[in-house]
């Protein structure tokens, strides 16, 4: 296989604090690779800033300008870092790369891995998803919804990596797949999973955000993990209608035993306090089942309207 030319894709949400610096070592990286003859020196990288309020964008067209290696587009507003990453991908592949590698704006992911994202590549692999030691920066809450979320896919039958986030090389023929889905809302760690390219793992370590906060909020986290459940799986749909079936032979057998209880033993029962139970446990699994459904509906709705998934401003190229 010839030396490829690598493309680093990265999403920024106001990383003004970051963006610089990011940049500046993910060149660094690269003389490292070319020395080391694994990339070509026409490697770029590829910034889109999704919609940010901040001074992020005319960073990028500064860099831009000292440095045409440095390319990127600008979303008219914040669709999310999904989306933003989407973008990059999309637009690596039209400018042309051979592989191309994601990452965050924070470098919390240690750059270093990619030389191995490489090793494996140069052996034939199309995915190489990087997995994280461990969850040591993360705060609790971060640590448990994360476990909540591995779990819940896992027991849905969803076999997504645990801990991998979209730290990952993807090969042209990866990209080449992307294309062909045009789903408005693609979780793309599933997304990468399920399409059966030949994947590889690469551990890495996970440092503390140099600069500014977490772009994520308890909404982004939610919104982020139900899509990802409603994407890959039906099994909480069969899940409702199992629980539906069971909740009807259950009143049956309620009804049966009411009805024996007056004509066979004639003492028509008085249990006010069991109806109210009753009512309110119902009341509230029927509520439940009703949201799962409705989560269903609400992805159904989001794609039958076949909006743009993104809308650039302005691309640098
Ligand atoms: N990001 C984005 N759009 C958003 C939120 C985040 O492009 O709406 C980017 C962000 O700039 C960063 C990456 O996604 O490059 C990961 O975000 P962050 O580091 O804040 O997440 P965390 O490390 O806390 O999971
Ligand atoms: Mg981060």
């Amino acid at each position: 296989m010839n030396i490829p030319r690598l493309a680093v894709v990265i999403p920024c949400f106001n990383e003004e604090l970051c963006i610089e610096r990011t940049v500046r070592q993910i060149f660094e990286l690269f003389e490292h690779l070319i020395r080391l003859n694994k990339i070509k020196r026409d490697s770029y990288i590829y910034l889109v800033d999704d919609g940010s309020k901040d001074r992020t964008w005319s960073i990028i067209e500064r860099l831009h300008y000292e440095n045409r290696l440095v390319k990127g587009q600008r979303f008219v507003t914040n669709f999310g870092n999904q989306k933003a990453l989407l973008a990059g991908l999309e637009a690596v592949r039209r400018i042309g790369c051979d592989c191309a590698v994601s990452i965050d704006a924070d470098l919390q992911q240690d750059e270093y891995a990619v030389e191995k994202f490489l090793d494996k590549y140069m052996e034939g692999y199309d995915i190489v998803c990087g997995i994280r030691n461990d969850r040591k920066t993360d705060s609790l809450f971060k640590k448990t919804t994360a476990l909540m979320f591995y779990r819940t896919m896992n027991l849905l039958g969803v076999k997504i990596p645990k801990n991998h986030s979209d730290y990952r090389l993807v090969s042209r023929k990866g990209l080449e797949v992307l294309e062909l889905y045009n789903e408005s809302y693609l979780f793309l760690r599933g997304f990468f999973n399920e399409i059966g390219l030949k994947t590889a793992y690469v551990n890495f370590d996970v440092k503390p955000r140099f600069a500014g906060k977490s772009k994520f909020n308890f909404y982004s986290l939610m919104a982020l993990a139900l899509n990802g459940i409603t994407s890959y799986s039906v099994v909480p749909l069969r899940f409702v209608t199992v629980l539906g079936f069971l909740m009807a032979f259950f009143g049956f057998l309620v009804g049966l035993e009411t009805v024996f209880e007056k004509i066979f033993l004639n003492n028509s029962p008085n249990g006010w306090a069991t109806q109210v139970i009753l009512l309110c446990v119902f009341g509230g699994i029927q509520l439940f089942c009703v949201g799962i459904i409705g989560e269903y509906v609400g992805q159904i709705f989001q794609e039958v309207k076949r909006r743009p998934r993104y809308i650039t401003d302005t691309e640098l190229k």
